[in-house]
């Protein structure tokens, strides 16, 4: 039975052989080894290029999750500082050896990141910075020491506190005192072919090649940032059933990165994924009317708000109908975009709290 088995093999091996076409020039010698240390040096230009999407998403979400607290219910509201730290143990483990070479982590929490007008940020806490003491004390260090910082500070509330940082071999004392956030976590997913994002109670995520695009233009990240922060805050997901299947490949994922954001949750029970979180045409239309109040509190620009779903429209034409869709077409968003500028600019003129109906 073998022997004829591998007869068979050997005349299709032959006839394979005779049969199939071959390139007639000669190649230059291929060196295996060398592609090998090329695949590492693409592995790093990837890595960076997610971490740069990463980091301008940071940046825009720390700034976002503080200053639209109000849009946040009470039991949403949490006490931080606005820094984003990591250790050599965070980040995606597909690139977290790379991650940890471009940002120099070690077992020390590094703040990667201050979101713009956070009290980090306003009291002198710099990117890069190494955080040695909290209160006199020796700050977490090693696998859980970016849970355990996020959670000291979380639970002291109100606090002012002393953080020791090392930055250029130099030590400096920052005080800096806690202020009420929205809790929600954030990442960036490494998923380079989707052009999604989606918020699911707990986290507002990004897929990696959405950042990629909003980052084109300046309103891009904030916006869509507030419109996710928006589904959270006003709780759309408790209304939304899950696909309890769809998301548990990623879900181990995201749950590792959920974890480097201090927050727990877990996304391969909850079965978030890309695509399975949509909410009804109504909630979509509320969370777009909440984002201008978020990003109006957040100090960035609204003029140009209504014009991003124009450029969202080129980018994704099937939306501009976008008729029995889980969107609201891109024309309907515009118009009724800029029918809330007018609304909160009617309040900032009149001096009223930018709050909204
Ligand atoms: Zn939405």
């Amino acid at each position: 039975m073998v022997k004829i088995r591998i007869q068979i093999f050997l005349l299709i091996s032959t006839f394979i052989i005779v049969s199939c076409a071959q390139p007639q020039g000669t190649l230059p010698t291929y060196n295996q080894e060398l592609s090998i240390e090329e695949q590492k040096i693409q592995n790093q230009l990837f890595a960076d290029s997610w971490l740069k999407a990463y980091l301008n998403v940071s940046e825009v979400g720390l700034n976002i999750l503080f200053n639209a607290v109000e849009l946040c219910r009470e039991e949403d509201q949490i006490y931080g500082i606005g820094v984003d730290i990591a250790t050599r143990y965070d980040g995606p483990e597909q690139i977290r050896s790379e991650l940890t070479k471009s940002l120099f982590l070690t077992d020390d929490i590094t703040i990667v990141a201050t979101g713009i007008n956070t009290p980090a940020r306003n009291a002198g806490l710099n990117r890069g910075d190494k955080i040695i003491k909290i209160n006199d004390q020796t700050a977490p260090y090693g696998v859980n020491a970016t849970s355990e910082f996020y959670k000291k500070i979380r639970d002291s509330k109100t606090k002012t506190h002393q953080i020791l940082v090392k930055r250029n071999d130099q030590e400096i004392l920052i005080n800096v005192k806690a202020q009420k956030q929205c809790r929600f976590g954030f990442f960036v997913d490494l998923d380079n072919n989707t052009f999604n994002a989606f918020a699911d109670g707990n986290f507002i995520a990004l897929s990696l090649r959405m950042a990629k695009w909003l980052a084109q233009d300046e309103i891009g990240i904030p916006l869509v940032f507030a419109h996710e922060l928006a589904h959270n805050a006003y709780h759309h997901i408790d209304d939304k059933k899950t696909n309890m299947q769809a998301g548990a490949g990623i879900g181990l994922l995201l749950d590792i990165l959920a974890r480097s954001q201090g927050v727990q949750t877990d996304f391969m029970n909850m079965g978030a994924n890309m695509g399975a979180m949509s909410y009804s045409i109504d909630y979509e239309n509320e969370a777009d009317y909440l984002s201008i109040y978020a990003l109006a509190l957040s100090g960035y620009e609204i003029d140009d708000a209504a014009n991003f779903w124009r450029r969202f429209a080129v980018e994704v034409p099937s939306s501009i109908y976008s008729k029995g869709g889980t969107h609201p077409s891109t024309s309907e968003r515009y118009v009724r975009i800029e029918k809330t500028i007018e609304e909160v600019y009617d309040k900032i003129n009149k001096e009223e709290a930018i709050l909204p109906n």
